[in-house]
């Protein structure tokens, strides 16, 4: 399997606010964190870890760098 090698010219790590579609909390989380991001109120899992870029499951309200 060929390996792209693409360079992205956005910066490897930002700081996403998200809120949770469970139960609507809003709260800011790492996008390349290494394990799941849950919500802090409810538990919710709102990124899953891919061992890179995580896997956002809530809705991005804003970017933040
Ligand atoms: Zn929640």
């Amino acid at each position: 399997m060929a390996k792209e090698n693409i360079e992205i010219p956005k910066p490897k790590t930002a700081f996403l606010k998200v809120k949770c579609p469970g139960c609507g909390n809003e709260q800011i989380i790492f996008n390349s964190a290494n394990r799941d991001v849950k919500c802090l109120a409810c538990n919710n899992i709102l990124a899953e870890s891919t061992g890179g870029k995580v896997k956002l499951k809530a809705k991005v309200v804003k970017e933040l760098e």
